[in-house]
């Protein structure tokens, strides 16, 4: 028997600790720590013998996944920053802790040959690969455009975009027919916040990535789909990805009134990982709190 759960009071729905870390930031020092599934999330079997790659997987959304994916079956390979180590441990030790193959592959999606090197990898280590969830982003608020630096700018668009292009160049001689590519937009590539100026045009370029890729390898058997959080409790957020200010009450402007957690979106990258979703191609699911897509 499972009893209706009231979405308001479910997970946290409290005020933040106000909280800053360096970008990228760590949820190991993090106070509240985000619910990315270690202790929650059930499998069912749903990826029984799949090879993932998950890049930004050592926190937050990406970790989520991860977790989901072992505990579906799935060996993962993880991509992250070095200085966040501590992070990719953890994930590994759950990983493992399935049975499943955890590799760990640091290094920087914005330089375009270690992209390469990130995909060869990954196929040799699990010996094969047919999930590609791409999830790493770079979100930096800043008021103005006039105080937006050049540097920030291209760095976005390296790693929110120009990475999801390299990566897929590379994979795609790899992944089978039944192979399954998971983007990460945002409600930003819809209803762009002020002060997210580049950030919000990378997410509107990552729905048209997505669209366009999924018509181009259709005829391949490749399914290509994206996921649109809404406001979610992660290192992003503070780490610059909003104004310090904006922590304690982060999320509780949504309809649901609360932030969502990383765990609250594991099932949407299984099902769009899985045969599950065989008809859905070139569609983008929010996971927002009741922010609409529009
Ligand atoms: P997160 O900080 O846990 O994950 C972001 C990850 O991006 C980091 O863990 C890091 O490993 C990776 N990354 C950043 N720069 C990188 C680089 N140069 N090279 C390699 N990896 C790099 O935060 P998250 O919120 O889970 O973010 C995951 C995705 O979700 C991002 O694409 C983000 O834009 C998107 N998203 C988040 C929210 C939210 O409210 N948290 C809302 C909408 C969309
Ligand atoms: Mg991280």
């Amino acid at each position: 028997m499972t009893k209706p759960e009231n979405p308001l009071k479910q997970y946290y729905n409290e005020d933040y600790p106000k909280q800053y870390q360096e970008p990228p930031g760590v949820q190991v020092e993090m106070n509240v720590k985000p619910d990315c599934g270690e202790k929650s999330y059930k499998g069912t079997g749903k990826l029984k013998g799949r090879k993932a790659l998950v890049t930004g997987g050592d926190s937050g959304i990406g970790r989520a996944a991860a977790i989901a994916y072992a505990r579906e079956g799935a060996d993962v390979a993880l991509n992250y920053l070095p200085q966040e180590q501590a992070d990719a441990e953890e994930v590994k030790k759950l990983i493992e802790a399935e049975g499943r193959k955890a590799i760990l592959i640091p290094g920087d999606l914005s330089d375009e040959s270690f992209c390469k090197e990130l995909v060869e990898k990954a196929y040799s280590e699990l010996d094969g690969l047919d999930v590609l969830a791409l999830v790493a982003g770079k979100q930096q608020a800043v008021e103005k455009i006039e105080d937006l630096s050049t540097e920030q700018l291209r760095k976005t668009f390296e790693i929110n975009v120009f990475s999801l292009f390299w990566v897929v160049k590379a994979a795609l001689p790899y992944l089978p027919e039944g192979a399954s590519i998971i983007t990460t937009t945002s409600v930003q590539g819809y209803n762009p916040s002020s002060n997210l100026l580049d950030y919000a045009s990378t997410k509107f370029a990552i729905t048209g990535f997505t669209r366009g890729l999924a018509k181009q390898v259709a005829s391949k058997g490749i399914r290509v789909n994206s996921v649109a959080p809404g406001p979610i409790w992660t290192p992003l957020q503070i780490s610059g990805g909003q104004p310090s200010e904006a922590i304690p009450t982060f999320g509780q402007n949504t309809p649901l009134k609360r932030s969502g957690q990383p765990v609250e979106l594991a099932s949407v990258y299984v099902f769009l990982a899985s045969a599950d979703s065989s008809y859905v191609t070139a569609q983008v699911y929010g996971v927002t709190g009741g922010i609409e897509l529009a």
